[in-house]
């Protein structure tokens, strides 16, 4: 089982191209799985839960291990009571969507003496419910983060809605779009590197639309028990 999880990376790697970064999604898998998916070559591991991240770091050995191998992205939703912890334990939080949720980070970052990189969710489809800042938005969020000394922004990511793979291809198109138009805003203190879009069932039409970070939990683990 876990030769198989390394070999779906290996596999994996060898079809997507080289500047696109899988970030290995990790919920509910045990640290061995994981250690099985950084030994095919994953750099990223995301976690969906603060202490369930944590608890990894530790049984992956030492954190050490985890540090010099592969870095930690939250790609949850992040709850203010958990935003300390959060910022002690991962390199990069995928999901700030709300100047409520940018302040808590940046006065925790701001503690101990971190400067923490910051991806936008955006609720690309504009669905009710859903986390995700607003495409009309957007702009606001952005600006204000990059007022942030604390934060830094870079970048944006999205679930997009529950679509078969082809009708995901236009929500993709257009928060690819929306990066740039963050782009054009030119702000001094941010680095619009990332796009993160794209799940096991669609990460290769989200490369064809832009993608260069890529989530995956199903095609490298198998299906959740
Ligand atoms: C679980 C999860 C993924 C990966 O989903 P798969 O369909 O298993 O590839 C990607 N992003 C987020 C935010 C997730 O929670």
């Amino acid at each position: 089982m876990y030769d198989q999880i390394t070999q779906n990376v290996r596999r994996l790697l060898g079809e997507i191209p080289p500047y696109v970064t899988v970030v290995a999604a990790a919920k509910t898998r045990t640290p061995d799985e994981i250690r099985a998916a950084i030994d095919g070559g994953v750099s990223i591991i995301g976690e969906n839960y603060v202490q369930e991240a944590a608890r990894t770091k530790i049984e992956l050995g030492n954190s050490d291990r985890l540090g010099a191998e592969a870095t930690l992205h939250y790609i949850g939703h992040l709850q203010l009571n958990k935003v300390k912890k959060a910022v002690e334990i991962f390199d990069v939080i995928e999901t700030v969507d709300t100047k409520r949720l940018a302040d808590e980070l940046n006065a925790q970052a701001k503690r101990i003496n971190k400067v923490l990189p910051v991806l936008i969710e955006i609720n690309i489809a504009g669905e009710p419910q859903k986390a995700g800042v607003m495409p009309d938005q957007l702009p606001e969020l952005a600006l204000y983060l990059d007022s942030l000394p604390n934060l830094r922004l870079q970048g944006l990511m999205t679930m997009g809605p529950r679509l078969e793979e082809s009708g995901l291809r236009k929500y993709f198109a257009e928060t690819k779009r929306l990066l740039g138009s963050i782009g054009q805003l030119g702000l001094p203190n941010s680095d619009l590197l990332y796009l993160s879009m794209g799940m096991s069932n669609s990460y290769r039409i989200a490369i064809e639309e832009g993608a260069n970070l890529i989530r995956l939990g199903t095609a490298i683990f198998g299906e959740r028990a």
